[in-house]
C-alpha cells in the first residue's frame, strides 16, 4: 500500500485481471477505483470520478463510494461561502453577506453596507441632498414626518422646536452622525 501524494488517495497493486488504467507503469491503481470496479464491474471512464461520501480519502469501503461526473464531483466539494455579520448603515439592523464580496467592496472603497436595496437607495438619496447643502436632520424629518409630533409644524418649526426635533431624529436614526 502506498500514498499517491498529489491527490491524497491510497494506491495499491492492481490485480492481474484489472482492466483499467494503472499508474507508474507498475500496475498500481487507486484503491477506491479498484473497490468500485470489484463491486460493480465498471471501470470509471474519463470524466467519471469515484467520490468518498464522508470525504475521507482513506475510507475505501464500497459503501463510502459514489460514482459522479467530474462536474457533479466538483460541486460536491465546493464549500458554502464564509459569511460576515454587518450592521446596516441606515437602520442598524444586523445582516450577513459573503465575506469574499465584502472584502472586494472594501477594497473598492465602499464604507457603508445596507441590509436591503431599499435602505441603500434611501441613504443615497439623503446623501445626494446633503451635498446640496440641506442638513441631514431636516431630510430625515421629511422621511419620517409621520412619526414625528405634529406640533413641530414641518418646515415652519421654531429654532427651539427644531433643536428638539433634531435630538429626536438623531436618537431615532443612528445614521445622523457620520
Ligand atoms: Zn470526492
Ligand atoms: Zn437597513
Amino acid at each position: 500500500m502506498a500514498k499517491n501524494g498529489k491527490a491524497g488517495y491510497i494506491v495499491v497493486k492492481a490485480p492481474d485481471d484489472y482492466p483499467g488504467h494503472t499508474y507508474w507503469g507498475l500496475r498500481y491503481v487507486q484503491e477506491h477505483v479498484l473497490v468500485w470496479w470489484k463491486n460493480t464491474g465498471h471501470v470509471p471512464a474519463k470524466g467519471e470520478h469515484v467520490h468518498h461520501k464522508n470525504e475521507n480519502k482513506g475510507d475505501n469501503r464500497f459503501s463510502n463510494l459514489e460514482l459522479l461526473t467530474a462536474a457533479d464531483h466538483a460541486k460536491r466539494h465546493s464549500k458554502p461561502p464564509a459569511l460576515i455579520r454587518l450592521q446596516c448603515s441606515w437602520c442598524n439592523a444586523s445582516f450577513t453577506r459573503s465575506l469574499r464580496n465584502v472584502r472586494v467592496q472594501l477594497k473598492q472603497g465602499q464604507k457603508n453596507f445596507y441590509c436591503s436595496r431599499s435602505h441603500q437607495v434611501q441613504a443615497q438619496q439623503v446623501a445626494r441632498r446633503e451635498t446640496r447643502g440641506i442638513p441631514l436632520w431636516i431630510l430625515l424629518s421629511q422621511v419620517q414626518m409621520h412619526s414625528l409630533p405634529r406640533r413641530t409644524g414641518g418646515s415652519r418649526a421654531t429654532v427651539a422646536q427644531a433643536a428638539k426635533l433634531k435630538t429626536r431624529v438623531n436618537s431615532n436614526w443612528g445614521v445622523a452622525k457620520r
